[in-house]
């Protein structure tokens, strides 16, 4: 079903109205995790001024340590949908448990699936029955066969409206969090025809290498990038040492108005 041998032309996922898809490059931008009403709506204002159309924002969050901040739950969801109240962006938020689906759903406009979940087959048969659309990260042990296989779970439950994120894979390298396949994108473009966005933020894991991996991404034909924005990521719950502050948010405007002169 997510094949293009059956289905040559490459698919536009709309959420909320807005395209992901060929021709454009969608940025998605947003806290890590959903803290606070106010920080959720600073992160959402600097990710509208750096040209963002979809706000992420994790109320689950599935944490390597059972002592880390686990999200604020549906409280979290009722933030996102304030926030999208007052900005106007359509909300992208992971569900870690298929029980949470209908939930999430019912809050959320595209579910994410995260990497530690992307072979969770109830999951995915269930966000396949959501009525949503569907974000799919790869697994960071994941080929690409078997991410593409995992897209096929949600299809089959009747929903194509997804989008495969590359979003770096464990290899030996270890000055980065993740490394970035690159490769992936256009390789699972040919494959498939989802959509295939990048997100720079989890696979670097540092801000630093935020921007440069951003340009990668839309040099090499991503459909969109997620990345993480913080108005005070010192203080941040989650993943702070990624986070895009306002003074990069010009150069990321920067990157994203001038993507058709890379491609
Ligand atoms: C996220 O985007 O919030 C996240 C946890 O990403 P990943 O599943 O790629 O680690």
């Amino acid at each position: 079903l997510v094949s293009r041998e059956n289905h040559p032309e490459r698919s536009t996922v709309r959420v909320g109205g807005v395209p992901i898809g060929p021709g454009t490059v969608t940025l998605i931008a947003g806290p890590c995790a959903v803290e606070t009403p106010e920080q959720t709506l600073q992160a959402a204002e600097m990710a509208k001024a750096a040209g963002a159309t979809l706000l992420r924002g994790g109320a689950y969050k599935p944490r390597t340590s059972p002592y880390a901040f686990q999200g604020l739950g549906e409280a979290g969801l009722r933030i996102l949908a304030d926030v999208r109240e007052e900005t106007g962006l359509p909300v992208v938020t992971e569900v870690v448990d298929a029980h949470d689906v209908e939930l999430v759903a019912s809050y959320a406009d595209m579910l994410q699936v995260g990497t530690r979940n992307a072979q969770n087959f109830a999951l995915l048969q269930a966000v396949g029955g959501s009525g949503r659309p569907v974000m799919l990260k790869r697994g960071m042990n994941a080929t690409i066969e078997e991410w593409l296989m995992a897209a096929e779970y949600i299809a089959q439950r009747g929903n194509l409206d997804v989008v495969l994120c590359e979003r770096g894979i464990r290899t030996f390298e270890t000055a980065t969090r993740n490394t970035l396949d690159v490769s992936a994108v256009p390789v699972a473009q040919r494959l498939s025809h989802l959509p295939v966005i990048v997100d720079p933020s989890h696979s670097g894991g540092r801000h630093d290498l935020v921007l440069p991996l951003t340009r990668a991404a839309v040099a090499v034909g991503a459909d969109g990038v997620i990345v993480d924005v913080h108005p005070h990521p010192e203080q941040a719950l989650c993943d702070g040492p990624q986070a895009l502050v306002d003074g990069d948010l010009a150069e990321l405007a920067d990157v994203m108005r001038r993507f058709p002169a890379l491609l």
